[in-house]
């Protein structure tokens, strides 16, 4: 395939790995440029009738996925989409997120990852800044259909020439359409084989989200070292009980990583015990993904699982976990934990299952690539810190992007001259090397994993016509890890929380960035520039009683 780092190759918009880097890294044998594509060929080969995913009552065989993959795939380039074209692609944990993704990697053409929760102001924002061709959605959800969405926004954006709906169309076309319209037709491969597979979102600070250019080189290179470092191989059963969408669930090894290793994937509707519990028992479940906050609801839930556990690891991160966390949910629950801190960007780090306790338990573990390279820099002056110091976060490595997509003036801001990316975190190493997430820089809040971009929210909530003025911020939470706490100064009578809700639901925003608390305040502290001083304002609020 192409290889990245030739700049001519790459799509307008996306930063290209320096030559050189890439050079390094294809040289120490990281990217092999197998594309994302020929994940499940392998398997297919050699054992066609071994069950790659089960979701609900269907059990899909390798060779089944396979076959489906490719008349999509057969079916997409009649519809006329081409490598690299954009789709954005919303859809839950159906066995047709994997035909989807697995179909698009073949033909070139590169999804877009949108989450469940994302509604017209998202999906929108994707179409427009993707200039996306399709847009591929589910049909419906409990109290929310679709199709409705994807009539506005195909109303709103001319660029969807197509809406392909994963079961009942409605006036769209169903994947199931798009197949039949592919059985019996070849894949034609990429005339000019484009080095991008698809896009992530990040959970960034500055408004809605920037699409971060994921690579076949350095997402298969992911899916092989997460699944070797998590012990994945055909005897494995991986649990997608967050949404697969997220990087989390889709690559570390996630979705990709266990149908590459040829193992099995189990898809939940939701990470809730009462659904998991069941699928663990009866698939054997030996490796899933959470974010903290289900961790603790897992461990205080425990007696649901009626089932032994002792074979399970649960890979927790994307958000902090205290070490006693950690520890009694062991305990609760009889399985292992891995701890990562990790990003849609790319970076990741992982304690492994030979770790000592103390770092299992207590770190987020060593970088996931030898290559990786990780610097602790003073936030005042971007200086390198003495070792075991806090400080800001920068990273470069064979699977951190270069670049947003599309995003020069924000690329300036988030990357140093030299490539290293500026995570927003505040972290540390201990002396044996182990890394420590110490706090974070970037105003966002991290409810149950969940990135929820303050400023864009403060954005929205500031046209309400009774708020003079607001500040969102963080505040602990039990259940949440954090929850979202809009301040407000009111004109006239003051607004009310579901006053806040209902504002936001009108414009369309995805209901995790919706306020929990609303606290009313006479002015907001600032700082000696004029900010909203939400240093002062969390601590205040983190003390005083709900
Ligand atoms: P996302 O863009 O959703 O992948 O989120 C990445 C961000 O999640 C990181 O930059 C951190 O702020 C946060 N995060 C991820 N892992 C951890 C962790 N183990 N502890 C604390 N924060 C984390």
């Amino acid at each position: 395939m192409t290889q990245v780092g030739e700049p001519a190759d790459v799509l307008t918009g996306v930063v290209p790995f320096p030559a050189e880097a890439a050079a390094a890294y294809r040289a120490a044998g990281y990217w092999t440029g197998e594309p994302l594509g020929t994940i499940l060929d392998r398997w297919v080969a050699t054992d066609p009738d071994r069950v790659a995913v089960v979701a609900g009552p269907q059990r899909i065989t390798y060779g089944q996925l396979d076959r489906r993959a490719t008349e999509f795939a057969a079916g997409l380039q009649t519809l006329g989409l081409r490598a690299g074209d954009r789709a954005v692609v919303q859809l839950p944990n159906l066995p047709d997120l994997l035909v989807t993704l697995i179909a698009m990697f073949r033909v070139g053409v590169l999804p877009v990852l949108a989450l469940p929760a994302h509604r017209r102001n998202e999906i929108g924002y994707l179409c427009a800044h993707s200039q996306a061709r399709a847009y591929v959605v589910v049909d419906a959800a409990p109290r929310f259909d679709y199709r409705e969405l994807a009539a506005q926004v195909r109303a709103e954006h001319p660029t969807i020439e197509h809406v392909i709906v994963a079961g009942d169309p409605g006036g769209f076309r169903s994947i199931d359409e798009v197949v039949a319209l592919g059985a019996g037709r070849q894949v034609v491969p990429p005339e000019q084989p484009v080095p991008v597979a698809f896009f992530l979102l990040s959970g960034g600070t500055t408004g809605l989200p920037k699409l971060i250019p994921r690579t076949h080189d350095d997402y298969r290179y992911q899916l092989r070292e997460t699944a070797a470092a998590m012990g994945f191989d055909q005897s494995g059963v991986y649990l997608a009980a967050l949404p697969a969408a997220h990087n989390a669930a889709l690559g570390c090894p996630g979705v990709l990583g266990a149908l590459l290793a040829g193992g099995r994937v189990v898809l939940a509707a939701s990470p809730s015990p009462d659904e998991v519990g069941p699928l663990i028992a009866a698939e054997r479940v030996t490796l899933t993904t959470l974010m903290p906050s289900f961790l603790t609801l897992w461990a205080d839930l425990a007696d649901l699982f009626d089932t032994d556990l002792s074979g399970l690891t649960i890979e927790v991160g994307g958000a902090r976990l205290s070490p006693e966390d950690a520890l009694s949910a062991e305990r609760a629950l009889g399985a292992t934990v891995s701890r990562w801190f990790g990003m849609a960007e790319g970076v990741l780090s992982f304690t492994r299952a030979d770790d000592p306790d103390d770092v299992r338990l207590g770190t987020e573990g060593r970088p996931m690539s030898p290559a990786d390279e990780m610097m602790i820099v003073s936030v005042d002056t971007d200086q390198p810190l003495p070792s075991g110091e806090t400080g800001a976060l920068l990273v470069r490595g064979p699977c951190t992007l270069r670049g947003y997509y599309d995003a020069a003036d924000y690329n300036a801001r988030s990357f140093t001259t030299d490539g290293f990316l500026r995570t927003g975190d505040l972290a540390r190493f201990t002396p044996a090397g182990h890394l420590v997430i110490a706090g974070r820089i970037k105003d966002i809040v991290n409810r149950a994993g969940e990135k929820v971009p303050v400023e864009e929210v403060e954005g929205f909530l500031v046209r309400h016509p009774a708020v003079a003025d607001v500040a969102v911020v963080a505040l602990p939470d039990h259940a949440l890890g954090e929850r979202t706490c809009a301040v407000v100064v009111p004109r006239g009578p003051a607004p009310t929380l579901p006053d806040l809700r209902t504002f936001l639901a009108a414009h369309d925003l995805a209901d995790y960035k919706f306020p929990d608390q609303i606290v009313i305040v006479d002015a907001l502290p600032r700082t000696s520039l004029g900010k909203p001083d939400k240093v002062t304002l969390t601590t205040q609020l983190a003390t005083s009683p709900r």
